[in-house]
């Protein structure tokens, strides 16, 4: 730390200068952390702030009743799903900004068969008949995390896979062991995303297509909150793709998150 400076942080690092020489680099990077806290509290702040007046405008179009002006009623259609897209893009930036400043998670016992049931629920409410959704679950283990964090990341893989996979398509949800552990993989043979976009994806709002993303509902955060939750479960995230056949996302998680199936009081 910088004398007199409570946050300051000095990153160090060794560069070879030849056999027997080294340079030591001392970099500064206290301004660029108080940077991103400030962009953060901007964000959460902001969200906060738009939950409310958000609420109220949802609620009057609620009440509005498009019988009474028949001429009104696609408008009204349209503002009621604008309004409610809205509330949902300031719901995941409040779970972001939480996600971004949590450093870990109170771990309790996730109990996968239910978790999976649900998740293929979900995934076939979304789909409404359009997809074939297999769900083909062999690791027989639980994981140790948080159930709401890991919910909202499994579902999100498997919610994407129905959005960007044409009617007919299939769509696979795989819970099976692996030598280091247990990994739950989303399979489809939707759209696929080149190569070129495949580091990116987990950026906040980054889009391959924004049209495609927003016909189908999306906010742009899935995949960041995705990323930040497996984070926090150090677990990782692989994607694999290819355009026009289809994606797998498969969330990799060590021994040390996995529990034997059983009573949900025993951890
Ligand atoms: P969005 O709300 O836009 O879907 P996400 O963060 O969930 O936001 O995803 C980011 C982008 O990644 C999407 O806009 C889409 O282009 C791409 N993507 C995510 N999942 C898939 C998938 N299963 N198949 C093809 N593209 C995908």
């Amino acid at each position: 730390s910088a004398p007199g400076q409570a946050n300051s942080q000095i990153n160090l690092s060794l560069l070879p200068l030849g056999d027997h020489e080294q340079l030591l680099l001392a970099h500064d990077v206290s301004h660029l952390n108080r940077l991103e806290q400030t962009r953060r509290d901007f964000v959460s702040n902001v969200s906060h702030e738009l939950r409310t007046p958000l609420t109220v405008i949802h609620g009057y179009l609620e009440l509005l009743d498009p019988e009474d002006v028949p001429e009104l009623a696609p408008v009204l259609g349209e503002m009621r799903a604008q309004s409610k897209r809205m509330g949902q893009i300031v719901e995941d930036l409040l779970t972001l900004s939480r996600l971004e400043t949590q450093h870990e998670v109170v771990d309790e016992r996730v109990p996968m068969e239910a978790l999976l049931a649900t998740v293929r629920k979900e995934a076939e409410a979304l789909s409404q008949g359009r997809h074939r959704i297999v769900l083909e679950s062999s690791a027989g283990v639980d994981l140790l995390g948080s159930p709401k964090d890991l919910h909202s990341a499994l579902s999100n893989l498997a919610s994407n896979a129905v959005r960007y996979t044409p009617a007919g398509g299939s769509i696979t949800i795989r819970w099976q062991r692996e030598p280091a552990g247990a990994v739950y993989s989303v399979s489809d043979t939707g759209f696929g995303i080149p190569a070129s976009h495949l580091a990116r994806l987990t950026e906040r709002f980054y889009r391959v297509s924004s049209s495609r993303s927003r016909d189908t509902g999306g906010t742009g955060l899935g995949l960041s909150i995705v990323k930040h939750v497996l984070n926090l479960h150090q677990a990782q995230l692989q994607i694999q793709s290819a355009p026009g056949v289809g994606s797998t996302f498969s969330c990799h998680f060590g021994m040390a998150r996995l529990l034997p199936p059983g009573n949900n009081d025993e951890t």
